[in-house]
């Protein structure tokens, strides 16, 4: 099955969205990566999912990236004996570390860490920013607060408490145990929540062992100080706009949004813009004309992909979700400003072969009527610096190993395949030109352009570039090692 779009898209699965019947129609329907959200359900519910992605990436025998969302030390509520309350402006409400359910006057808050670091005067916020309760006293084990802003809590509802640098280790002991069940089981990316500084990152990396590609969620204040390091650390980025928007002005998200959006491009590392992009959707099958031009908006900054959360997690309308940003991302694409905004977003060659090839595979396939650009890529380097590029020529991504076809599936333009090993450059023009004809990128009388490292197998050496037929026949007599 081939994308008719360079965008991705992301949907979060949950209850709206867990059986067979709904992954497959999810994936058919243009979601290219699936996110499980750690937050929510038991590792039995995560391994379930998992276990459905994977079967249904078999039957459609497309490669289908999965994202493991690690909560983070996130602080949230504990559950409430009638699942929410009203609170109400003026009234009395506390926060403590019993663990009985909540009621109408307190609920469990269960990190003594924030209890001990809280001010009198300071401001939480719950929900996303929606209720908001002064602090009015505290002691090591609880806060009195007053509701200073009404709204409806629930259960496990996020709090933050932007006001006080909060001394939280970057991965919990749930965080830890998550990840470590999340690469048992396989997926592709572990995204970071609430890191701080490149060296969360570095914590992470050295329980992943390698095992899943790393993506840090911008979420937190420090962590938009500190993004050229955090990026430099990282394989890719989540603008993860609900935190971000709580924690920060939102009036400053747009522009974060633009200014990382850009520098992820230029690191050639994926980037997602998530959360609220088709809000409305969770309740009505027709989204709102600003969300249509939210998700339009950031797909012509160049976006890797977009992303959503409760529209396909617990909406009622997972599959209109999807299709909505597959037709935004259509329509958006097929404008002549998108291509004119994406040109002129583009960085310089930078001072290496690899970025001279990439740079030259784009030039010559728009210039010489190619088809495809081939690259062959064992760690998906050589597609990810041709992706930076944004060719207006689809790019084929060919690798030996399916964990690099699946990873690469959240990359912009990307179509992943996974292929036999090659020890020869002449099997890779081979294979190159057989997947461009038997995956509807070209006939057999088009040419195309293959890039690979050689050697084969090690990782980042760019160094060949080739336009060769893509007629198999006229390849083997033609064509030296
Ligand atoms: C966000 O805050 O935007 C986000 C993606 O994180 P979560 O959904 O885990 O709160």
């Amino acid at each position: 099955m081939r994308r008719t779009r360079n965008v991705k898209i992301v949907a979060t699965l949950g209850p709206a969205s867990s059986s067979y019947e709904m992954i497959r129609a999810l994936h058919e329907a243009g979601t290219d990566v699936f996110r499980l959200n750690m937050s929510h359900g038991t590792h039995d519910d995560i391994a379930e999912r998992h276990k459905v992605i994977r079967a249904v990436e078999n039957d459609v025998g497309r490669p289908i990236g999965i994202l493991a969302d690690l909560q983070g030390p996130k602080l949230r509520v504990g559950p409430f004996a009638n699942g929410s309350e009203d609170l109400e402006e003026g009234q009395a409400f506390r926060l403590d570390l019993e663990g009985k359910p909540g009621d109408a006057t307190r609920v469990q808050l269960p990190h003594r860490e924030i209890f001990e670091a809280l001010e009198v005067g300071a401001t939480l916020l719950v929900n996303d920013g929606k209720i908001r309760l002064r602090v009015e006293e505290h002691g090591p084990d609880y806060a009195n607060c007053t509701v200073t802003v009404s709204g409806t809590i629930s259960d496990r509802k996020g709090v933050n408490v932007p006001d006080v640098v909060l001394p939280l280790a970057a991965l919990s002991e749930k965080d830890k145990i998550d990840l470590e069940f999340a690469c048992e089981l396989g997926v592709d990316w572990l995204a970071l929540s609430f890191v701080q500084r490149a060296e969360d990152v570095f914590e992470a990396r050295d329980l992943a062992k390698g095992r899943a590609a790393l993506m840090s969620k911008i979420e937190k204040p420090a962590a938009v100080k500190a993004f050229d390091a955090i990026l430099d650390a990282s394989d890719g980025i989540m603008v993860a706009r609900g935190d971000l928007g709580v924690e920060c002005p939102i009036s400053a998200v747009p522009p974060m949004q633009k200014r990382m959006v850009r520098k992820c491009r230029n690191a050639a590392k994926p980037v997602i813009v998530a959360t609220q992009m088709l809000e409305s959707m969770i309740e009505s099958p027709i989204p709102t004309r600003a969300e249509v031009s939210d998700v339009a908006a950031a797909i012509y900054e160049g976006t890797d992909a977009v992303m959503l959360s409760a529209e396909s997690a617990v909406g009622q309308y997972p599959t209109e979700a999807v299709a909505t940003m597959n037709n935004v991302a259509i329509e958006v694409e097929n404008d002549p400003t998108y291509r004119d905004v994406i040109d002129a977003s583009r960085g310089g060659p930078k001072q290496s072969v690899a970025d001279g090839i990439v740079s030259a595979a784009r030039e010559i396939a728009e210039t010489a009527d190619i088809k495809v650009i081939c690259c062959y890529s064992q760690s998906g380097s050589t597609a990810s610096l041709v992706a930076r590029e944004r060719p207006h020529v689809p790019i084929i991504a060919m690798t030996s190993k399916l964990g690099t076809a699946r990873r690469m599936a959240l990359t912009w333009g990307l179509h992943c395949l996974k292929t036999d090993e090659v020890d020869r450059f002449k099997s890779a023009v081979l294979n190159s030109a057989r997947a461009a004809v038997s995956e509807g990128f070209a006939d057999p009388s088009d040419f195309l352009v293959v890039t690979a490292g050689v050697p084969f197998g090690k990782s980042g050496t760019t160094n060949i570039l080739r336009v060769a037929p893509c007629d198999e026949r006229l390849i083997i007599p033609a064509d030296p090692e």
